[in-house]
Order: C-alpha cells, then structure tokens, then sequence
C-alpha cells in the first residue's frame, strides 16, 4: 500500500515497532496461561506484572490501582456500572454533552426507563462555545442523589482539556465519586494521579501505539469497586476472564514509550500542529478553529470549512493519500453534525464543513507542508461548486 499522510491518531494510531516487538514473544513461545500451576504458564505472570509497572509510572500510580481491560469502552463502562453497583441507592449520574459514546450511549441506556432495571436521571452539562465546561454547572447539578461524575480529560474532536483537579476537587467535597475518561488524554498530556483527586481514569492501548482490543482501568486504592465482567479471579478478582498476555505487554511498552515521548508531544507534535493550523486558517477560505485556542491536546485541531461538506473534504484528501476525519457522522443515510459542535453551537454551515487533524510523534514536517499545499486547493474548488457558497443565492426550499 502507498505511504500514507496519517492524521487520524485520534481515531487510531500505528504499532510502534517497539510495541511489537515486546509483544512478539508471546504470540509464539510464550503462550501459556499465567494462571498455570506449571512454570511454562506462570513464568509469563511477571511481564504482567511489569505492564502494570509501566502503565502505573505513566499515571503516576500505584501498580495494584491499574486493572487490565479490553478497551476503552469496558474501562469507561466498568467504572460507571461499578458506582452504580457500589451505591444502589443513588440514582443520578453527572456527565457533559461533549463525552464519547462509550460515556454517553450508557448513560443514556440507563437514563430510559425499562422494566427489571433501575432507572437513573442523568445530567448532561453543557460546554461554551469554546467547547469548555463550566466548573458552576457541576456544582449546582450535585445532589445527595449522585452516584457518579464522568467528565472526560480531554475531548476526542476537539482536543479540549477539561480542568479535571478543579472538577475532581469539587467531586471530593461533596463526597461523590469521580471518573474521567481519559483515553485522549493519556501519552499527550503529563498525568500525575498521586496529586489528582481522581477516583476512577480510563485509557485505550491503541491510542498510543499499541494495538486494539486493550485498555485499563485506574482505580484508586480505597475506593470502592465492583467488576463488570464476573468469572475467574485474574485481576486481583475484579475482571474474570483469561489475560491476553501479548497485548497486556503491548500496552505496558507503549506506556513506557509515552512516557519517553511526552516532552515530545508538547514541544515537536505541538509545533506541527500549529504549523498546519496556522497555515489552513491563513490559506483557506473560510476556515474557522473549533475549540479551545490553548487548553487543547497538544496534537489535535479541528477546523471547520464553512459552507463545504466534510465527507467531500476527506474524500478528496484521500485521494492525495492524506487520512483525517469529519465531524459529522453518516446515520442512517443523513449526515448528521458531530453531537460535540451542537454542543458548542457551532452554526450548522460550519459544523458540517468540520475536519479534524491528530497528529502522532511519527508526523514530519514534511507531510504538514503537503496538506497545506494541497488542501486549500480543495476548498476552493468545494466552495465553488457548492449550492451554500456564500457568494451563491441559495435556492429556496422546496416543498
Ligand atoms: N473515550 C474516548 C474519548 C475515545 O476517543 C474513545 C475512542 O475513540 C473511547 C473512549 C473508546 O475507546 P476504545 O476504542 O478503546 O473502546
């Protein structure tokens, strides 16, 4: 396959050959089950152990507080049920407008009421037009009734960061138990969990280079927990189900990796970032930033182009072998504008033009300077053919 521009690090990012090769071993000679009596099993249980070192450090943990899982989804799943769980007799849970579906799609599952299931009232916060929460909304929506806050670090499309010891701060007052959703955040932004008042973090392997179908669950000592997943006894009894060695490993090398990497990603990834921004705004006509200017992921930047379809945009770059992705969704056949710009009021000629761009620390310089050369281009041509253009009359509706 051609080399490709990747800039979709936030929907996906690439193995490092770091990753791989750690993992490697236990593809082949090394599979056996660390539950084993035998010592061919047990003998993989301590590169368990050192994963759960390298994701820890990373964190700013202690080893016991990571839990493996197999995504980002079942950490962000786990964290909400095992509140819920451990308090039966609260029934409300706090979240924002803005969180991925794996925070949303449930809260909103358990907010309709269903026969044989308690039934919780959920409180969506709302963002600025920054794309920012307001720390006041939280306070005022705390009652004697919540269960639960789950305010992501850092949101997926626009990269902006949420001031989560202010949130966690306020959680602790109130004696209310708080997890973020932190899988954006992880490998971009220093986390130091000894000195947050974070209960509950949850991150996803193939965020940062290592492969799908692994993820963890930060659970501070003391809190209460109880698992989603009942069955055996692997992860000190709090997820039953056999441990996939080789991809546990990958994710302690990859967090060992981010935490070398992560100077990095403030100064090298963040320039870059700018260097595209800065260039799509000057050269392209239309272009707006969506989000935050400065409390952002140092590697994402979403960009609307107003008055152009986004699908068209990406469809476009593809062609010249550049990978980014749209702020609209195709559901059901209509293409919908991402639930994160509604939220922020984006106008809806804008958010259907949105792009968004994640860089990765295997971004050069090189590859930016040929987006900024190709894409404005692309715009212009999008807005000339398009029925919105803002110097065309738009036609009146029909029907
Ligand atoms: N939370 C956020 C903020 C995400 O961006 C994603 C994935 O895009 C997830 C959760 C889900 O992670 P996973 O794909 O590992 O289930």
């Amino acid at each position: 396959m051609a080399k490709v521009i990747y800039l979709d690090n936030n929907a996906t990012t690439a193995i490092a050959p770091e990753v791989r090769e750690a993992m490697a071993p236990f593809l082949d000679a090394y599979y056996g089950n660390p539950s084993s009596i035998h010592a061919f099993g047990g003998q993989v249980a301590k590169h368990i152990d050192r994963a759960r070192e390298q994701v820890a450090a990373l964190l700013g943990a202690e080893p016991s507080e990571i839990l493996f899982t197999s995504c980002g989804t079942e950490s962000d799943n786990t964290a909400i049920r095992s509140a819920l769980a451990c308090f039966p007799d609260r029934r409300h849970i706090v979240t924002t407008r803005v969180e991925h579906p794996a925070v949303l799609s449930l809260c909103q599952w358990l907010a309709q009421p269903a026969p044989g299931r308690p039934h919780y009232r959920v409180t969506e916060l709302p963002v600025d037009a920054k794309g920012m929460l307001n720390v006041g909304e939280l306070e005022k929506a705390l009652d004697d009734d919540t269960a639960i806050v789950s305010i992501m670090w850092a949101n997926n499309e626009t990269g902006v960061l949420f001031p989560i010891r202010e949130i966690g701060a306020l959680c602790r007052r109130r004696g209310v138990l708080f997890h973020t959703d932190a899988v954006q955040a992880v490998g971009k932004v220093p986390i130091d969990l000894a000195k947050m008042p974070v209960d509950m973090l949850s991150l996803s392997g193939h965020k940062l280079h290592a492969p799908k179908g692994i993820g963890a669950l930060y659970v501070r000592r003391g809190t209460r927990f109880s698992p989603y997943l009942i069955g055996g006894h692997q992860e000190n009894n709090r997820r039953g189900g056999t441990e996939s060695v080789p991809l546990i490993v990958a994710l302690g090398k990859a967090a060992e990796l981010a935490a070398r990497h992560l100077e990095e990603e403030q100064t090298r990834v963040r320039a870059l970032r700018d260097r595209l921004e800065q260039g799509i705004l000057q050269s392209a006509p239309g272009a707006i930033r969506n989000g935050h200017p400065t409390e952002r992921l140092p590697n994402t930047s979403n960009v609307s182009f107003e008055y152009v379809e986004g699908e068209s945009i990406l469809l476009m770059l593809d062609q010249h072998g550049i990978c980014a992705s749209s702020g609209s969704a195709c559901t059901s056949g209509s293409l919908e504008p991402s639930h994160v710009l509604r939220a922020m009021g984006v106008p809806f000629t804008a958010a259907h033009g949105s792009i968004r761009f994640s860089l990765s620390r295997y971004n050069t310089r090189e590859e930016i300077d040929k987006v900024l050369k190709v894409l404005p281009p692309i715009i212009r041509r999008l807005r000339e053919i398009s029925p919105f253009g803002r110097d065309k009359p738009v036609a009146a509706p029909r029907g």
